[in-house]
């Protein structure tokens, strides 16, 4: 297997369709540069910038991608990704739907009817619907779960390439780059009901559209996620919830550390970015330390980041807030969160106190915020509006960032990231 050979015409394909954005240069050995965010820390982030020619590839579609990624090997290699690869695909490349996957009778008018709360009660789901949800799910996740090992960079070639219906996992591996590459619609055909959480219950789905799980050293630049093609505010309600077919779009969980996420875009979606997933691992004290900076999170409802535990520097990021809107800066238990020189745009019903919400939070350290053109102090504003539920949070988040490039004012960040953050945008 030589997938290399494909680079040239691919290469000219890619030229001969160049937007105003393409870069024309070749970013498949970029490492990142020094200081720029908690990446940086140490040896910082290389990828597969040292792949030999023989671990460089150009993929087209899903089987050739599996094996580029070498069941996430840690040989050094580089792969780019050429137009559009869909993850629901058989071995022959062709589309696997839903109704592909089922399999031993599941479908869901009989999951609703089995486990419908009025009869069925509070109970975790059990019994045979339950066994062929779960039998189901097992085969989508066998096409959606891509797993990439560490030292790899994937970058999308030219301004187009798209990866759909996927779920990219950063698991237990370190040294990876992500750039340029459009992560589209992780849908879960199978989302399953949890009756105790949250009170009422809820619906849980399965994927991420990149998920960093035990990842160090990450790079993330100039990608676009979102659930293009299957937006949650169409999906119906079931049992007086709505029946989410997505999970996060970008979640850094399980011990994760030294992340930079920059020049990307998070939109049209419930859940954008949850670092830390849960108050009681405690494993995560002193890691899931992530730079977030020159990012656009455009009709985002929540988690734009929710943290936990970790020391996340927050800079010069854009946010254009939609009517559906719960919070974006979630400050939970033990986190340090430093905002600097973000902007938020909202419709007028939003309220620079609904920007910030707490559980078990203690401390938020902003600056240079903008709302809607106008320098607002987020921290003042949410300690003068909480309710009392929720104690006051303090500046004091423990710690300054140093890792850093140059910082821009809100304003200039604001244009700039609206210009040139996602995929297809590398200057
Ligand atoms: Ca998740």
């Amino acid at each position: 297997m030589r997938k290399h050979q494909l680079i040239v015409p691919l290469a000219l394909l890619a030229a001969l369709s160049v937007p105003a954005h393409a870069e024309d240069r070749d970013i498949s050995r970029d490492t990142l540069p020094a200081n720029d965010g908690w990446a940086a820390y140490g040896p910082g982030t290389t990828g597969g910038s040292a792949a030999d020619d023989a671990h460089v590839f150009t993929v087209t579609d899903r089987a050739e991608l599996v094996r580029a990624l070498d069941g996430g090997s840690d040989t050094p290699k580089i792969i780019r990704i050429a137009g559009t690869i869909d993850a629901n695909t058989d071995d022959d490349g062709d589309h696997l739907d839903c109704a592909d996957y089922a399999t031993d009778g599941y479908s869901l008018k009989k999951y609703l009817a089995a486990y419908d709360p009025r009869t069925w009660g509070g109970a975790k789901p059990s019994g045979p619907q339950e066994e062929a949800r779960q039998a189901s799910a097992a085969k989508q996740a066998e096409r959606v779960v891509l797993n990439v090992g560490s030292n790899t960079t994937i970058v999308g070639l030219g301004s187009s390439a798209v990866l759909k219906g996927a779920s990219l996992q950063v698991k237990n591996a370190g040294n990876v780059i992500i750039r340029n590459l459009e992560l589209r619609d992780a849908y879960d055909c199978f989302p399953v009901w949890q009756p105790n959480t949250g009170g009422l219950g809820d619906w849980k789905t399965a994927y991420d559209n990149l998920w960093l799980t035990g990842a160090t050293h990450v790079w993330i630049d100039h990608i676009t996620a979102s659930d293009k093609g299957h937006p949650d505010a169409k999906e119906p309600t079931y049992f007086a919830r709505n029946y989410l077919r997505h999970d996060g779009l970008l979640d850094i969980t399980n011990g994760s550390d030294l992340i930079t996420v920059s020049w990307s875009r998070f939109a049209d979606h419930d859940k954008a970015m949850l670092i830390g997933s849960g108050d009681s691992a405690t494993g995560d004290r002193g890691k899931l330390r992530v730079t977030l900076h020159h990012n656009e999170f455009e009709s985002v409802v929540q988690r734009a980041p929710r943290v936990r535990f970790g020391q996340v520097h927050v800079y010069n990021n854009r946010y254009a807030i939609k009517d559906d809107y719960r919070y974006s800066l979630g400050i939970s238990v033990e986190s340090a969160l430093y905002a600097e020189n973000n902007a938020f745009h909202t419709p007028g019903h939003i309220e620079v106190a609904d920007l910030v919400k707490s559980w078990n939070g203690t401390a938020l350290h902003q600056t240079g915020t903008l709302f809607n053109g106008y320098p607002v102090d987020l921290l003042a504003i949410y300690n003068a509006y909480n309710s009392g539920s929720e104690r006051d949070l303090t500046a004091d988040v423990g710690w300054t960032p140093t890792l850093h490039t140059k910082i821009d004012s809100a304003e200039r960040a604001d244009r700039e990231v609206a210009r040139g953050a996602g995929a297809g945008r590398i200057p």
